[in-house]
């Protein structure tokens, strides 16, 4: 059984270097890293331990099978946002429902972002936004994005420094399915340029990659 313990840097080049050279001795791992084999001893005792390597006398040390998957969850938690991030599909705010409408079609999207005249984001609009307005409303035309879309400050944002992990967490807490890229013009006043986007759909791929990797 593997103990989930946090990794340190060297701790993860270590199990990179079993995980590809494995079984090694810890000589040789040493020796791979220009390290001593004094100085790797600890590293290697609280790998040991925590069952994420296994030693064999004369044969040296191997990777638990479950250590594997334990590396990839670390790679994924440090994966960032800009790395992932689609490209943002916005709308005028001043632009009507109904061409609202036509581009989350057009767009093969599920949410829209509006932004004002100044190209900041003012507001999101997903499809069960644009529903409700269609339902008992005969001119879309008429009626613009900003009436019906959730504004700012209660847009929920992620930057593109943070982590994939952050996004996915604000996805499943505020129930949503994407959130806008945002890059910080001014947080008094909550401007904010909008330069990407992440869906439930990223996140699911991102998933995927890593597990099949
Ligand atoms: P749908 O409404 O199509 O199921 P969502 O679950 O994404 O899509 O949206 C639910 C509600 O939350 C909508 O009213 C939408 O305007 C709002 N919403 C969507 N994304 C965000 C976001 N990033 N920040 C704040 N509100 C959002």
């Amino acid at each position: 059984m593997v103990i989930p313990i946090k990794l340190t840097k060297r701790q993860e080049e270590i199990l990179e270097i079993v995980k590809a050279a494995g079984p090694i001795t810890g000589k040789d791992i040493a020796q791979k890293l220009s390290l001593t084999r004094a100085t790797l001893r600890p590293d290697l005792t609280i790998l040991t331990m925590s069952g994420n390597l296994e030693a064999r006398p004369r044969v040296g040390y191997f990777l638990n099978e479950d250590t594997e998957m334990n590396l990839k969850v670390a790679k994924f938690s440090k994966q960032i946002v800009k790395d992932y991030k689609a490209h943002p599909i916005v709308i005028q705010k001043s632009a009507s429902v109904y061409d609202g409408i036509v581009q989350i079609f057009l767009e093969d999207v599920g949410t829209l972002y509006a932004v004002d005249q100044n190209g900041h984001l003012a507001g999101v609009i997903s499809r069960k936004d644009l529903l409700r307005a269609a339902i008992g409303n005969k001119n879309l035309d008429d009626l613009p994005v900003s009436v019906i879309m959730t504004r700012m400050p209660n847009i929920v944002t992620i930057k593109q420094e943070d982590t994939l992990m952050d996004a996915a967490k604000k996805l499943i807490q505020n129930r949503i399915d994407s959130l806008p890229v945002v890059r910080e013009i001014d947080s008094d006043s909550h401007t904010y340029e909008v330069i990407g986007r992440i869906t439930k759909t990223t996140i699911t791929k991102a998933f995927l990659e890593m597990i099949e990797r």
